[in-house]
């Protein structure tokens, strides 16, 4: 199936007479006829649900879905895609360890790591996503566990060198992790370019109608757990608090990372997605092909418009050949990138204010890559409490404004943003 079609039919194949909709099993517990049925369910001897904290059906066939089309062996849902973050790097990291960041990732996942997973003894070092492969490589310690990256950074929409993170990563033996929310695998699918663990936020894209929160961990069942199994005790040696069980030994290289992360993680600190927002994150994901077409279509319309106004001082988008990150950009995404592009308006934060004020159609709200238009003054909002200093460290001048750019008639959002310049 190619991706277009994987988007209905992977997940959920009704059998004769079922429901043509993924049933909604809005059920916390399932019942059985015998104890010893359940305890098998418990020694993970047999499949099969007993309680949807560790297992729902219909959160596996969307988690299903997600792993089909980003190609991995194996997908988890969480209740939120900062939960997938989380899941994702304490699965494999522990007190004394240390992960190589890229520097430009989602503010969520950037204070998570410089801060809470700091109190946790995990230490990071950040570097320059278009640092050489010498400058990434002498980021890694012996204690390093995983490199982690963005597709499309979040907000300052730098594109990762997948494959120079994935070949750095693995010369040390480590996977390469990378959130593919932006792109979303109908653009890019990182596992093909060397990545090893694939997250998602599906509050974006995926859900796409600013509707449900959640997140999504992909495993491509390709990393070698075993190869280098001092560093991945938790996965290769026995697990005490789960009967002893060996995961690598047990669910192989395809199974070992997620099973583990639902035996272990989702049993302790529980983020488990409410299985309606599971259903209607699968409504979502049945025209994720059809929206981004569009969200790209639009997003590079509105782009080149902005380039030649006279009123706009920069505009940001890889789509766009001027573009630092174009050839990156042609790629690992060449039928689009996202919706979302960034521009300074002349005149500052005040004119770039006034213009978000004129606006009729786009939004003023704090989210991204949602069928409607939006858009956000990062200086008044978001990062309000920086002067302008800290702002330019931070690469948010204080003209910038971020715009998700919808699903909308193209025609209608140039006139509207051409009515709100004429009036700054
Ligand atoms: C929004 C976002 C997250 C966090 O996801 P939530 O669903 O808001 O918890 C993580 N990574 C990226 C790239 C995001 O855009």
């Amino acid at each position: 199936m190619n991706q277009d079609t994987k988007c209905l039919k992977a997940g959920y194949t009704p059998g004769n007479g079922e429901p043509r909709q993924l049933p909604l099993i809005q059920s916390t517990t399932f019942r059985y006829t015998s104890g010893d049925d359940m305890a098998k369910l418990f020694d993970l001897e047999a499949n099969g649900y007993f309680y949807t904290r560790l297992a729902n059906p219909t959160s596996d066939s969307v988690a299903a879905k997600i792993a089909a089309l980003e190609g991995g062996t194996a997908a988890i849902l969480t209740s939120s895609g900062m939960a997938a973050v989380f899941f994702a790097l304490f699965n494999i990291c522990s007190c004394g360890d240390h992960i190589v960041s890229s520097s430009t990732i989602y503010g969520g996942s950037f204070n998570l790591m410089s801060v809470t997973m700091k109190r946790m003894g995990v230490d990071v070092t950040f570097v320059d996503p278009d640092c050489t492969e010498e400058e990434l490589a002498a980021a890694m310690r012996p204690n390093t566990k995983l490199v982690y990256g963005e597709t499309i950074a979040n907000p300052v929409l730098t594109v990762l060198d997948i494959e120079k993170f994935a070949k750095v990563a693995h010369a040390h033996g480590v996977p390469l992790i990378v959130d593919n929310t932006f792109a979303t695998p109908i653009n890019c699918r990182p596992f093909e370019w060397g990545a090893d663990i694939v997250i998602h936020s599906t509050s974006k894209y995926m859900d796409g109608h600013a509707s449900v929160m959640g997140g999504a961990i992909v495993d491509s069942g390709r990393f070698d757990w075993n190869a280098h199994a001092d560093k991945f005790p938790g996965l290769t040696t026995p697990d005490e608090s789960y009967h002893g069980v060996t995961y690598t030994e047990k669910f192989g290289l395809e199974g070992a990372f997620i099973t583990k992360l639902s035996a272990q993680l989702m049993r302790d600190f529980g983020s488990v997605p409410s299985p309606f927002n599971s259903f209607v994150l699968n409504l979502g994901l049945e025209s994720l092909h059809v929206r981004m077409q569009r969200h790209c279509e639009n997003a590079l319309k509105i782009a080149q418009h902005l380039q030649q106004h006279e009123k706009v001082a920069w505009v940001k988008y890889c789509g766009l050949p001027t573009d630092k990150y174009y050839e990156l950009g042609q790629k690992y995404l060449p039928n689009g990138s996202c919706g979302v592009i960034s521009f300074g308006v002349k005149g500052g934060r005040q004119a770039a204010q006034d213009f978000m004020q004129k606006l009729q159609i786009a939004n003023i709200a704090t989210h991204v890559a949602d069928a409607a238009t939006c858009c956000l003054h990062p200086a008044s909002t978001t990062h309000r409490q920086m002067n302008d200093e800290e702002l330019l460290a931070a690469g948010v001048s204080a003209d910038l404004i971020r715009m998700s750019v919808g699903i909308e008639g193209a025609d209608d959002l140039i006139a509207d943003i051409d009515q709100a310049l004429a009036q700054i």
